[in-house]
């Protein structure tokens, strides 16, 4: 039916190709509009910035269509294991985001460190080799005392995935560290 065929074509435009998730555009829309919901509703909204670490050298040892498979495993895994309500993107080549709506920053944490010990556990077979890969984040949350916005968000985010890379990867970091209080 005509409805069935705009249904499918608006599921193309929104979907990212190789892993099913969100594309970022879609992503990007759904984060604007899920903030200003959380802004006017009063509550909280987590983000979860997530890049596979060293992933260059996964596709220069395995090749680039081995790659892709990683990406595929380690998108599944972020699928299945957020919430129903929880919005999954790929936001560039090997960088994905989670959208929490209503967690905390601590609660939005332990639902990344559950994804990020998964994925390290979880070595993904191609043609009988075991590709292990590991998973750098960074979490925020909306509303908070340095963000108020979604550009504020996104760069507390973006800032703390940068402290787990620099920390050595395969770790999650939140925007105040939450054993330390530093920011
Ligand atoms: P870091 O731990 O610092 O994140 O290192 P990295 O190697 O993961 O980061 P870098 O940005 O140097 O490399 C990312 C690589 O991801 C380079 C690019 O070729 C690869 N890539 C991007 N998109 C795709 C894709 O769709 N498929 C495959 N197989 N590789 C991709
Ligand atoms: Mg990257
Ligand atoms: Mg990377």
């Amino acid at each position: 039916s005509r409805r069935n065929h705009e249904q499918q074509i608006h599921q193309l435009a929104v979907t990212d190709k190789l892993t099913g998730l969100l594309n970022r555009h879609a992503f990007s829309g759904k984060l604007a509009s899920l903030i200003a919901e959380a802004d006017k509703m009063q509550r909280k909204i987590a983000i979860a910035f997530i890049d596979l670490d060293h992933f260059k050298l996964i596709n220069d040892t395995w090749g680039h269509h081995a790659g892709d498979q990683v990406l595929v495993a380690a998108s599944n895994i972020l699928m299945h294991h957020t919430r129903e309500y929880d919005e999954v993107g790929r936001y560039g080549g090997e960088e994905f985001a989670i959208l929490m709506p209503g967690l905390s920053l601590l609660e939005a944490a332990a639902a990344a460190e559950r994804i990020c010990t998964l994925i390290a556990a979880k070595p993904v077979i191609v043609d009988g080799n075991a590709i292990t890969v590991t998973a750098s984040m960074g979490v925020a949350c909306f509303p908070a005392a340095n963000i108020v916005n979604l550009n504020e968000l996104l760069k507390a985010a973006d800032q703390a995935l940068y402290q787990a890379k620099k920390r050595g990867r395969n770790q999650v970091v939140t925007t105040v560290d939450l054993n330390t209080g530093d920011v």
